[in-house]
């Protein structure tokens, strides 16, 4: 153990939850190489350019502006639907805190939703109780696709829809999964992707917002490139109307980013490989449940996760796997929770308490990393299947 933040390389032996994993074609180093000879390390250039469009052009959204980060992508996506001070904006509990806390970057209040069990996300009962409280206060709903299970998408643009509210997706885990054919990120009016070391292609650290719906596409991702770039008003001096960020993401990025889309559905077939794997070996354990994965819902798999409910504990089995050098980890513990966000109202699926919690508590994500063999596989649910006998 202690292992795991050493510099010089990653720990070998160790198996991790989820790693970077770059192409074995060199993709990334050749755009990289490109952007070396051209000098175009900063600003922006070909890679950026090239990685927006193509990541466009792959989920099928209208327009991208590549960030720093997921959460620098949420960020901007809220002021983009104009949230600001006051406004009430609804998102799940179960969730990685870098959803709510840009809520909270724009003096804004969010509003926590329960979970169903069908999709482990955002549930729409709850959704439509929280609309009914709140009405006329909600400036936006920001839905997740968590561990790459997308929510319950036509609900819940049916309920935006109805209450004329604007839909962003935190899709930041979900980047290659498909709700119905299509792809989460392009459902709502933006769509956000997080390029993190642990997210499922990664760029070193990044991340891009989209956008969907047609009408002034171009012009709102163009004002959302100008908060992104220090909102440098057209002058020749420094000129600035507007708060500026320092978002955008670097052309030596983008180029990695670049390389990693050309792998994303070779990731994606080897995260449902790993997935298939835990059900085939544990799936039929007492007391295992295998995450949700429904008729409508073609996951990328980004973790495999289940929950137990029998004699053998969460904890059991992440202490049995961190004794033998394997990574785990619980699932995200529900923001209404967190003592950050515990004065905030949490409005739960059903009077008996909350879907959130009990997954939370119930759940484990095992190791997903698509550098495992199958030799791993069988290491990791050997150990697991030892706390059964
Ligand atoms: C990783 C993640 C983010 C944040 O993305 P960064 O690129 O790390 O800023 C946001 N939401 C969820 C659900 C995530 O898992």
């Amino acid at each position: 153990m202690g292992k795991s933040n050493d510099i010089a390389s990653q720990d070998s032996a160790k198996i991790y939850l989820s790693s970077p994993h770059m192409s074995d074609e060199g993709y990334e180093q050749a755009y990289i190489k490109e952007a070396f000879d051209t000098n175009w390390i900063a600003p922006l250039g070909a890679n950026v350019n090239g990685f927006e469009n193509e990541l466009s052009s792959k989920v099928g959204a209208k327009c991208a502006a590549a960030l720093s980060a997921g959460t620098a992508a949420i960020h901007l996506a809220l002021k983009a639907v104009g949230v600001g001070e006051g406004d009430i904006v609804f998102c799940p509990s179960l969730t990685f805190s870098a959803t709510a806390n840009p809520i909270v970057y724009q003096n804004a209040t969010p509003v926590f939703i329960d979970s169903d069990e069908e999709t482990w996300n955002m549930s729409p009962a709850a959704l439509d109780k929280a609309f009914q409280k709140y009405e006329g206060r909600v400036k936006a709903v920001l839905v997740v696709h968590l561990y790459g299970l997308s929510a319950d998408l036509d609900k819940i643009v049916e309920l935006c829809d109805k209450y004329n509210v604007p839909l962003i997706e935190d899709a930041a885990e979900s980047l290659g999964t498909l709700y119905k054919g299509k792809y989460t990120g392009t459902f709502g009016k933006y769509g956000i992707f997080s390029f993190n070391g642990n997210k499922i292609i990664t760029t070193s650290g990044g991340g891009m917002l989209v956008a969907n719906d047609e009408k002034d596409a171009e012009e709102r991702i163009a004002k959302v490139r100008f908060w992104a770039t220090q909102a440098r008003d057209a002058a020749r001096w420094y000129q600035h109307s507007e708060l500026g960020y320092n978002y955008r993401m670097s052309n030596i990025v983008a180029g990695i980013g670049r390389g990693q889309l050309r792998v994303l559905d070779a990731r994606v077939q080897k995260k449902k490989h790993i997935f298939e794997f835990y059900k085939r070996e544990l799936g039929q354990l007492d007391g295992i449940k295998m995450m949700p994965v429904n008729d409508w819902n073609e996951p990328n798999y980004w973790l495999s996760c289940i929950t137990l409910n029998g004699k053998v504990k969460p904890l059991d089995v992440m202490i049995a796997l961190e004794s033998e050098n394997i990574e785990s980890r619980p699932i995200w513990k529900p923001m209404h929770l967190q003592p950050f966000y515990s004065e905030c109202n949490f409005i739960s699926q059903c009077e008996s308490g909350s879907v959130s919690e009990e997954i939370f508590k119930s759940g484990v994500c095992l190791p997903s990393d698509t550098k495992m063999t199958d030799e791993d596989l069988y290491r990791v649910v050997n150990i697991i299947k030892k706390l059964w006998r």
